[in-house]
């Protein structure tokens, strides 16, 4: 039984729903991977996040049934009561030596990462600055600071050059997507660390969708750019390439320790499970084996991002193996969606408030798992929709 006191709830829905902005479940049955099974429909999966191809990967599910039979399902408490497992040191120890940093903390997901570290280094007379397209878990972390936000406009370092250069708050951070989910280009990271370095402000970079992906040995954007040790706070995910679940934060013993005591999202909350952990690790061993693995998708990548310019689409500044097929309109996004999968090819609409209105899109990814075929085939199928959506 519904409570009467949730009755506007219905009507709302509705008006979702009318505005092509409701949002439901799908589920996949069966494991991810570059096909996956849909309600009863086999489908070139082109929207995930598992870059590298490795969260069905035989050796991730091999080390989390190993801790699962060695250390059981559950943490069983947060890190600072009783779940504090030498695993975590060990994945800590691995995540510290991939990014070339001194230390690095676990953290439940991305989302606590971002909700709980702003706040944690930041607060009221502070200032924080903050890119317009970052992560909506960014934006709440922001808020949670308790610090006065300035957001600046995507990408614009004069702009956060003159942010910064009228700020008299007592500490400040910077914080930026290194690549942006959802349109897959990067940060001007060098010019934001001489900004950072000039006027003495933390420096705060989300390598979700970098890390695995960039740089010489796959650490993420500030390995390729060079500036590892001029970011203050690198965070990464471990759900996205790195095909796990968790995530973390790299950077000084300082920062660390402070982090431990003070972070909220890493105080309260239950510790990451055995299983994440060991498929963690795997996927690091993995990523350290086989470079061929980044190779595979930077040839992927490049025959996508090719075949878009061919069909219109501007992928001049996408960096990463995330391709924005701007569409503007939900519905249109919707639709063609929806024609794609009729051609066997599930790419989602992406829609407001996850990226700006009028720009609603295909958000098309790739994993090193694709073959060239699958590329082809979804270009040539694109093609087809794109004549019927107008
Ligand atoms: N930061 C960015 C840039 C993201 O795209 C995401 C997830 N989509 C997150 C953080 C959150 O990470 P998680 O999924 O581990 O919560």
């Amino acid at each position: 039984m519904t409570r009467r006191a949730l009755d506007w709830i219905p009507g709302e829905l509705g008006a979702l729903e009318e505005k092509g902005l409701r949002r439901s479940l799908e589920p996949i049955v069966g494991a991810q991977g570059p096909v996956v099974s849909v309600g009863g429909r086999e489908l070139v999966n082109l929207c995930g996040n598992d870059y590298l191809g490795l969260a069905a990967d035989p050796r991730l599910q091999q080390a989390a049934v190993d801790a699962v039979r060695r250390l059981g399902a559950g943490a069983g408490a947060a890190r600072l009561v009783v779940g504090d497992l030498a695993l975590h040191h060990e994945l800590e120890a691995r995540l510290a030596r991939m990014k070339g940093t001194e230390s690095a903390l676990l953290f439940s997901s991305g989302y606590h990462v971002n909700a709980g570290v702003p706040g944690a280094l930041v607060g009221p007379g502070d200032a924080v600055f903050s890119d317009a397209w970052n992560h909506a878990s960014i934006i709440d972390g922001c808020r949670l600071s308790r610090a006065e936000v300035h957001v600046y406009r995507h990408k614009d370092v004069d702009g956060l050059a003159a942010l910064l250069a009228a700020s008299r708050a007592r500490r400040r951070l910077v914080v930026t997507d290194a690549v942006f989910g959802m349109d897959g280009d990067a940060a001007p990271l060098r010019e934001i660390v001489e900004l950072c370095d000039r006027h003495g402000a933390m420096l705060y970079l989300d390598e979700a969708h970098s890390t695995g992906v960039l740089g010489e040995t796959g650490a993420g954007l500030a390995e390729a750019v060079g500036v590892t040790d001029r970011v203050d706070v690198l965070m990464g995910t471990l759900g996205k390439a790195l095909g796990s679940f968790g995530a973390f934060v790299a950077g000084s013993r300082d920062l660390t320790d402070w982090l431990v005591s003070r972070a909220r999202t890493f105080v309260f909350t239950t510790a990451l499970p055995p299983a994440a952990c060991a498929a963690a690790i795997a996927a690091l061993d993995v990523l350290e084996a086989e470079p061929g693995r980044r190779a595979r998708l930077d040839a992927l990548s490049l025959r996508m991002k090719e075949g878009l310019e061919a069909l219109g689409f501007s992928m001049e500044d996408v960096v990463a193996p995330i391709f924005p097929v701007v569409l503007g309109e939900e519905r249109r996004a919707l639709e063609a969606s929806r024609l794609l999968r009729e051609r066997g090819y599930l790419v989602k609409a992406i829609r407001p408030p996850t990226v700006p209105r009028g720009t609603s899109r295909l958000r098309v990814s790739l994993t090193a798992s694709h073959t060239p075929g699958q590329v082809d085939g979804f270009l040539a199928a694109l093609k087809e929709v794109l004549g019927a959506v107008g």
